[in-house]
């Protein structure tokens, strides 16, 4: 059997332009994005809320594609929206509207089956409904969560109290500088491990991604690629790819697993952005996937001197 991936967190119609064009309403929210991405690794179970306005072809997209969707409730209302927009510098997201709509009332109550979950994800969402979700769980081996600076200004404390039960906090820089008021991504982290998370991930968009487990940091490059189209959700899909890779493994504690993890997370955020919505994602497969985490991991490694002497003397 597939190790369980539990995610709680926004399923949304965003609108979204960027300087590759624009899209209205099309289907996002942090859990969206995650699910699509880790299903490839373990099985996954989405808990949330749309409105009576949310289109019933993206509730059979993500049933189509084995993601369980038995905890996705629908509530009288409409469904949360969020709009935005990114200029030149194509990893910061302005946002131009937050409408939290059927989520305002929302209180995730899970299934049996839902509590025994091997990880869970609190995917960015009200941190109080996040505390909510963890405290119903039997026991995961790994709990993670990411935020936003809509929350971040919003909940502070609910924040903070919330990351002090986590395992792995995922972040954005500019949402770590501002969490922990540090000026910088290594500062940043060293603050947030110090209320909880062991392990700590920073992403600097194309500029690629930190990783600080113990005292250590981690360094990862990006996925080169030479044009991005849009790179909301993207954080998500990193995330999808890190905590799907690690349960596949059923290894959460291991620092070479986490490295990995890094790479998957980084390669499903390089799909991710390479169109709108979730067009590139939910439609790929392990292969590929598995393609991209070769190429990447292969442009990574920098070879050791002795092992250039030994292949200069057999060639
Ligand atoms: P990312 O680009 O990975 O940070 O995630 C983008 C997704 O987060 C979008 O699809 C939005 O619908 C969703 N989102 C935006 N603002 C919020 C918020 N305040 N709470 C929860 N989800 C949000």
């Amino acid at each position: 059997m597939n190790a369980s991936i539990l995610v709680v967190g926004s399923v949304a119609l965003d609108t979204v332009k960027t300087s590759a064009g624009s899209v209205a309403d099309a289907l996002g929210g942090s859990a969206t994005y995650f699910s699509l991405a880790a299903r490839r690794f373990a099985d996954v179970s989405l808990v949330g809320v749309v409105g009576e306005d949310f289109p019933a072809e993206h509730r059979r997209l993500l049933k189509d594609r084995g993601i369980d969707v038995s905890g996705l409730e629908t509530a009288s209302g409409r469904t949360f929206r969020w709009s935005g927009r990114y200029g030149r510098d194509a990893g910061v997201a302005e946002t131009l509207a937050t409408h939290l709509n059927v989520f305002k009332t929302f209180r995730p109550k899970l299934s049996a089956a839902h509590r025994a979950a091997e990880v869970l994800f609190l995917a960015n969402i009200d941190p109080e409904l996040q505390s909510e979700v963890l405290a119903q769980m039997n026991g995961p081996k790994l709990v993670a969560c990411d935020t936003m600076n809509y929350w971040i200004s919003s909940k502070p404390k609910a924040l903070k109290e919330l990351l002090a039960k986590v395992d792995v906090f995922f972040a954005n820089e500019e949402e770590a500088e501002q969490l922990a008021d540090r000026p910088n991504p290594l500062q940043a982290a060293e603050a947030i491990a110090s209320w909880g998370p062991s392990v700590v991930v920073i992403k600097k968009g194309e500029h690629g991604s930190l990783m600080r487990i113990g005292s250590r940091f981690y360094i990862f490059p990006p996925f080169p690629l030479p044009e991005i189209v849009d790179p909301t959700g993207a954080g998500d899909s990193f995330a999808g790819g890190f905590l799907g890779y690690l349960a596949s493994c059923g290894v959460y504690d291991d620092v070479d697993h986490l490295k990995r993890a890094m790479a998957y997370g980084t390669v499903l955020a390089s799909f991710n952005v390479q169109d709108f919505s979730m067009k590139n994602v939910q439609d790929l497969d392990r292969d590929r996937i598995d393609e991209r985490f070769h190429d990447l991991v292969d442009r990574m490694s920098v070879p050791r001197a002795d092992e250039l002497l030994k292949s200069r003397a057999l060639a």
